[in-house]
């Protein structure tokens, strides 16, 4: 199909591929483990060992590549099998830069296992070129790892700007996309070299999988044989079912994911309003320190993910997050139904997050409702703290 089509036209034909032996639309399942191999038993050239490969990963890399305007895509166990690998590639002694506010499980990732591995690490407190290209060890760093907008914080990074200063230093920069998608933002086109995807998130988009996708920029083709070659080894590879699910997930992306912007942006809008809120944190503001950034960044929207902090501190957040009753007081994101999470009380007791913060997925309900229910969570929190007394 040609790829000069739009995102919303790609993902909802799902590229448009047929089946070729059936004539099928929608995608056959393929869960073998093993295939035929050449009755002389030397053509290696076709697919051995779904280990390596699996036909049913075919349409899903294809669309998540054609999506991101990428040289090639290979999909992952998680999220996290598809980060670590990109890191795996590096030797001993490599250096990596990250921003200080990233997706936790990578920062617990790179503070036991990377530093075991031997890499060498400095966050950054600001993703800005200048924060950047002041923590570059000129000829070590070899990647700089960004997220916007990033988790849980969702502050945004001109990637442009950070890009020129790591390819100036030799550096290649590897962009989480989970949270923006491709639908908002394609970093390729502002000069990222490597994408990554929980596609447990807005990828697949209703919950029900964990998986993972690499995707690298023209030009990088050996540093996907690399993660191929990882993601083989360390088998850190995904159920074909899972792929299938995947393929089934992204035909609705585009629309999930402007319905979920709208509706966090009028709820951010909201939250704005309310005195027992000391700050939202979402770049659609704006008010917004990057607002400007992300307008020129991100098409269509700002996400549906935000986060806001709570005057009354940990504990009045904490109970903002026990009195909603739409919303789902859980873990992940990227899902249909709308959850909220005290993010703090879910990582590391080191970890930077503030803790008077409470962390929101915006799904797909109806916008008045998800507001109604943090409007009523919100005031009965107020009414107690003014009162002194839990309504029963
Ligand atoms: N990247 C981001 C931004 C995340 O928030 C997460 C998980 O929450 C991951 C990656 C890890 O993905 P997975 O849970 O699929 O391993």
């Amino acid at each position: 199909m040609n790829k000069k089509l739009h995102p919303e036209t790609l993902a909802a034909t799902g590229l448009g591929w047929i089946d070729p032996e059936t004539d099928a639309m929608a995608a056959p399942l393929r869960p073998s483990t093993s295939f035929l191999r050449d009755p002389t038993d030397l053509d290696r050239t076709g697919r051995m060992f779904t280990r390596d490969d699996n036909p049913t990963f075919a349409q899903p890399e294809a669309l998540i590549n054609a999506l991101e305007g990428g040289a090639g895509c290979l999909l992952f166990a998680s999220g996290m099998a598809a980060i670590t690998a990109v890191f795996q590639r590096l030797a001993p002694g490599d250096h990596v830069i990250l921003p200080k506010l990233v997706y936790s499980g990578l920062r617990d990732w790179m503070n036991t296992h990377g530093l075991r591995w031997g890499l060498q690490v400095t966050y950054v407190d600001a993703c800005t070129a200048a924060g950047v290209g002041a923590a570059i060890q000129q000829g070590k760093t070899k990647v700089i790892w960004l997220e916007t907008p990033s988790n849980p914080t969702w502050a945004i990074t001109d990637i442009a700007e950070v890009s020129a200063v790591a390819h100036a230093a030799g550096a290649l920069v590897a962009i989480d996309n989970t949270v923006a998608t491709p639908i908002l933002t394609r970093p390729f086109e502002h000069g990222a070299d490597i994408i990554l995807h929980s596609c447990s998130k807005y990828m697949n988009g209703h919950g029900d999988l964990i998986g993972g996708a690499v995707v690298v920029a023209e030009g990088h083709e050996d540093v996907l044989v690399d993660i191929q070659n990882i993601r083989n080894e360390y088998g850190g590879v995904l159920g074909s079912f899972e792929a299938w699910l995947l393929l089934r997930g992204m035909r609705t992306l585009a629309v999930r994911v402007k319905t979920a912007s709208t509706s966090a942006l009028r709820i951010a809008q909201f939250l704005d309003g309310c005195d027992l809120v000391d700050q939202v944190l979402y770049a659609g503001l704006e008010t917004h320190p990057n607002h400007n950034v992300a307008a020129r960044q991100m098409q269509g929207g700002f996400g549906g993910m935000l986060s806001f902090r709570v005057k009354g501190g940990e504990d009045a957040a904490k109970l903002i997050a026990s009195e909603v009753q739409v919303f789902r007081q859980a873990i992940s994101f990227g899902s249909t139904e709308s959850v909220i999470e005290h993010r703090a009380g879910m990582e590391k007791p080191d970890s930077p997050t503030p803790r008077d913060m409470l962390r929101v997925s915006v799904g797909l309900e109806n916008t008045d409702d998800l507001i109604a229910d943090l409007r009523q969570a919100i005031d009965a929190v107020q009414r107690e703290i003014s009162t002194g007394h839990r309504n029963a």
